[in-house]
């Protein structure tokens, strides 16, 4: 955490995720002021939403006069421009609402609205692992996997705000695995906390002695049982790191970064997958420039994207004045 002496103005950042909501004030070096975590509402109206994230702004009074903007992000596809959720499987209250107004007219300030994942990589190239650099993709392995993409210091969203859907390219089309957005193959499938569970539980069957015949199966689980040299948790990884390449490879190849960043729960096992996703991208990159882009884990943790919606804000209203 920066430890910049705090300045005037405030960002209220939001994370508004599918099962909790974080809040916090960010300052302009990027010092978090506070923050707090809690329960998203649950509902089909989107006013229980913007009732939560009022309160939660309303109870820190002596900021009050402080906070230039509220910016949130979400785990869905989202226009930028109008601050509107267009996708959130996990949201779906709030597709289509407007947020914006609803906020605005709640808290008075100016509200911008961001895809999670585009926050994230924001958050790491003021803060973190991609600090000074200009081309930066990252890749977040949860769940499923996100990606943002920033092109000479630009935030690049896509023509249609769909840009940096990494998770979503293609990387095994003869697998017959259906992913969640109606494509077959996707790297999603293969290297999330979710393929973790699913590749150590189709493959139990061949592997009678792993201890992970008697666990109910989580992604930390089979991480913990590959750093005690299980056979099956290693191979489960190595399988998760093998499609990371590919998908990295394919990336550097097509955008030339100086540093992808790894983040997302998932990016624990880094030190049993991180082997061959290099061996990987060793393999299929262009040789010229695989040794040359720096692929490193993200350092701002759970705060990558609280911090980039932060200051897309700040960046935004500079603009303005
Ligand atoms: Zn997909």
């Amino acid at each position: 955490m920066p430890k910049n002496q705090s300045s005037d103005s405030l960002v209220f950042a939001v994370d508004l995720g599918g099962t909790h909501l974080r809040v916090a004030l960010v300052d302009d070096n990027g010092n978090i002021i506070r923050q707090l975590k809690q329960e998203t509402p649950k509902g089909d109206s989107a006013d229980c939403i913007v009732n939560a994230l009022a309160n939660a702004a309303e109870q820190w009074t002596e900021d009050r006069e402080r906070v230039v903007a509220v910016s949130i992000m979400v785990p869905g596809a989202v226009d930028s421009d109008k601050a509107v959720v267009l996708q959130a499987p996990n949201l779906p209250c709030l597709v289509n609402f407007g947020l914006k107004a609803a906020l605005q007219q709640r808290l008075g300030r100016p509200v911008f609205l961001e895809n999670d994942a585009n926050a994230a990589v924001v958050g790491e190239m003021w803060l973190g692992a991609a600090r000074g650099c200009r081309d930066v993709m990252s890749i977040t392995l949860g769940t499923g996997v996100g990606g943002g993409v920033i092109l000479d210091g630009k935030l690049w969203r896509g023509s249609h705000g769909s840009g940096g859907e990494i998770g979503h390219t293609t990387v095994d089309p003869f697998s017959g695995l259906k992913c969640k957005c109606g494509n077959t193959g996707c790297l999603e499938l293969f290297a999330s906390a979710t393929a973790i569970v699913r590749m150590t539980r189709e493959s139990l069957s061949l592997f009678p002695d792993s201890t992970l015949n008697q666990v109910e199966l989580t992604a930390e689980r089979v991480y913990e049982a590959g750093r005690d040299g299980d056979t099956l948790a290693l191979e489960v990884f190595k399988r998760f790191g093998m499609y990371l390449g590919i998908g990295l490879a394919n990336l550097i190849n097509l955008i030339d970064p100086q540093i992808i960043v790894i983040t997302g729960g998932a990016a624990n096992g880094w030190d049993l997958f991180a082997g061959e996703m290099h061996r990987q991208v060793e393999e299929r990159a262009f040789r010229t420039i695989s040794h040359q882009v720096k692929i490193a884990r993200a350092e701002c943790g759970d705060n990558a994207g609280l911090l980039g919606a932060a200051r897309l804000a700040q960046t935004a209203l500079a603009g303005f004045s």
